[in-house]
């Protein structure tokens, strides 16, 4: 499966750099998969670094595709994004999400925050609201267990009208998060202007923790500065126990990555959850 995937991911990214006929093509099936409902999420597990505890779930989109097999959301988002298929597409992740949370909090899981990624182009589109909400009454899950994840560049970007979208959703009571935080823009007022609850520290700096100096500065850095805006901070693709030592001592909140769990189907998830409340 693992060979197959490879050379899934192989077959779409040559063809998609050098031909236009196979990027038609993708297109089309991704169209198909919308109505075949061939996308599944998958789960990583968020832990608190100071108690150890679940505290979070992000979903990740995974495409089976009936020849191809699984092909990685970087094959696909951008192609979903150019066609305008990523508003169904993230409508479906959303709506997806939230169901799933409530059947877990139904089986008794501990009650955890699920966590989405949007694309710029599904949350600049004007009904997006209208998309939360749908999903949040449909499911019946409570605003506070649902994060938006977003980059910086969404934000800064027509950032009044932004503004008030991020008010109107924290007014809704769901949480949002900066994803990558660090590799966008540099100008850092927006924290101050918008309600953040999280910041992802971006993988980027998290991997050279242990011989890079200036990665271990720029991570510091942004613990530090969450500390003092009152936001929570994630370390993303924590791979290693050095990693999470450094992330301990510096204060970071939460740590997300294969050191704990790579992004698992939700049967798995919920075998992950109930070993952890067995320790
Ligand atoms: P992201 O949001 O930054 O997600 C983190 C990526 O890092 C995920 O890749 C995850 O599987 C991977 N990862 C997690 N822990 C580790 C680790 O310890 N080491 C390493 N090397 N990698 C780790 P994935 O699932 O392939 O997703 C790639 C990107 O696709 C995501 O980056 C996100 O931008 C996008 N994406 C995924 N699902 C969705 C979705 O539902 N909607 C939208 N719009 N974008 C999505
Ligand atoms: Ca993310
Ligand atoms: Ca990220
Ligand atoms: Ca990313």
């Amino acid at each position: 499966a693992k060979e197959a995937g490879r050379n899934t991911y192989r077959f779409f990214t040559e063809q998609i750099n050098t031909d236009s006929l196979a990027h038609l093509r993708i297109a089309h099936s991704l169209r198909a998969a919308v109505r075949a409902r061939e996308f599944a999420l998958h789960y990583q597990p968020q832990i608190d670094l100071r108690t150890g505890a679940l505290v979070g779930a992000e979903a990740l989109i995974r495409w089976h595709h009936p020849e191809e097999g699984l092909v990685p959301p970087n094959d696909f988002i951008a192609i979903a994004e150019q066609t305008g298929l990523i508003v169904e597409i993230g409508d479906w992740v959303l709506r997806e999400a939230c169901r799933q949370a409530v059947a877990w909090q139904r089986a008794g899981l501990p009650p955890l925050v699920v966590a989405v990624n949007i694309s710029a182009v599904q949350f600049r589109r004007g009904d997006f609201e209208q998309s939360v909400l749908t999903a949040l009454s449909e499911s019946g899950l409570a605003p506070r267990f649902l994060e938006i994840e977003l980059t910086e560049s969404v934000l800064l970007h027509d950032m009044e009208i932004m503004l008030s979208l991020i008010n109107r959703l924290k007014d809704l009571g769901i949480k949002l998060a900066i994803d990558d935080f660090g590799t966008g823009y540099s100008s850092l007022s927006y924290l101050k202007k918008f309600k953040v609850d999280r910041l992802k520290i971006d993988q980027s700096f998290v991997r050279d923790i242990g011989r890079d100096p200036e990665d271990r500065a720029i991570v510091s850095a942004i613990v530090q500065m969450a500390r003092a805006l009152n936001l929570q901070s994630l370390a993303e693709g924590v791979e290693t126990p050095a990693q999470l030592e450094f992330l301990r001592a510096q204060g970071c909140d939460e740590a997300q990555g294969y050191l704990y769990s790579k992004p698992m189907p939700p049967e798995a998830f919920e075998v992950f959850v109930r070993a952890m409340g067995d320790e």
